[in-house]
């Protein structure tokens, strides 16, 4: 028997889908998974044994025990550690499969990083459990004309749809009028291990037709199937929607607007951090840093300094990091200091 590094792929060549020129196809294309919780773990685990020549893991939480259930490339020590996903990701996958490159990348994806990181992509795939970040993808791919693939699990059911920018519709043309920020979340709804790996690995279906040079068997659909019950349902999803704002008008309203809200603030070395979902509670974060240096707290906001560096938070979340211009080193002292 022989083991060389030739056979590793063998049983994919053997299928006509793939074949050897598709394997070619496949070591030669870069795919970004954007979130690495129990979607993006299995698309990850799946294209990087598949041989796609080079994966980008986007994550910047880390990892923790109720993770375990779901998210198959992490075990018990990583969370005892408490590692980075992103990190803990990639050392698993670089044990499954050596020979192609993955890279991790810590961070948030935001509208202001969301270009630059996904620009490599020949195809992104969607691991988040958010709407925000799906339609940040949405914008960035039709915009830069990349491939992604929307994927959503919770509870027993879960969704898949390729985006082919300029021949499918895209994430507007079909959720315009969807009650985003109401949808029930893993955290609140729960969701069976069995769906997200399901889901995840329709994904990748689609995403190696893309890799392959396959696209023609592309799956056109807004597909969902509830594993428990076994209904299934299907959506046409085969041409762009006249007028839709994204693939149609191309106004990319959130990479601008989120752009232009963390902007640097002209004039000062300092940067805005946006406003999240959740208001800040600013007792309680001036009295969990005052044991790290020194703090000034008002009913506005809380100013903490850390030199070289400043942050001063407002109950809405927005924060002023004073002390660079550079919108990562930002995030990241407000990830480390006021949290999510
Ligand atoms: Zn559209």
């Amino acid at each position: 028997m022989t083991t060389n590094a030739s056979d590793r792929y063998s049983r994919q060549k053997l299928l006509a889908e793939i074949g050897g020129e598709g394997q070619q196809r496949l070591a030669d294309s870069c795919a970004a998974v954007v979130g690495c919780g129990a979607l993006g773990t299995m698309q990850a685990a799946l294209l990087v044994r598949a041989g796609v020549g080079t994966t980008l893991l986007v994550d910047r939480d880390y990892v923790e025990e109720s993770n375990l259930q779901r998210q198959v490339l992490f075990d018990e020590r990583d969370a005892e550690r408490g590692v980075p996903k992103a990190e803990a990701a990639a050392l698993a996958l670089r044990r499954a499969n050596s020979a192609v490159a993955v890279v991790p990348v810590v961070k948030d994806l935001v509208a202001a990083n969301a270009e630059r990181l996904l620009e490599p992509a020949d195809v992104i795939l969607d691991g988040t459990d958010n709407y925000e970040t799906r339609f940040l993808i949405n914008e960035v791919a039709v915009k830069r004309s990349i491939a992604w693939i929307y994927g959503a699990a919770v509870g027993t059911h879960g969704s898949i749809m390729p985006v082919l920018p300029g021949q499918t519709a895209c994430l507007e043309c079909l959720f315009d009028d969807a009650p985003r920020s109401r949808q029930p979340t893993c955290d609140t709804a729960g969701v069976l291990n069995a769906v997200t790996s399901l889901i995840a690995s329709l994904q990748v279906v689609e995403a190696l037709k893309i890799l392959a040079g396959r696209a023609q068997a592309l799956e056109r659909r807004l597909v969902t199937i509830d594993v428990w019950s076994g209904e299934r349902a299907a959506l046409r999803a085969d041409t762009p929607r006249p007028g839709c704002p994204t693939c149609g008008q191309r106004r990319f309203a959130r990479l601008e607007a989120q752009s232009a809200a963390s902007a640097r603030i002209c004039g000062r070395d300092a940067v805005q951090v946006p406003a999240r979902d959740r208001p800040v509670d600013l007792p309680a974060l001036a009295h969990s840093l005052a044991p790290l240096g020194e703090v000034r707290a008002s009913e506005l906001a809380v100013r903490f300094s850390c030199p070289p560096h400043a942050l001063t938070v407002f109950p809405d979340g927005r924060a002023i990091v004073k002390g660079t211009q550079d919108l990562g080193v930002a995030r990241s002292l407000y990830a480390r200091y006021v949290g999510d």
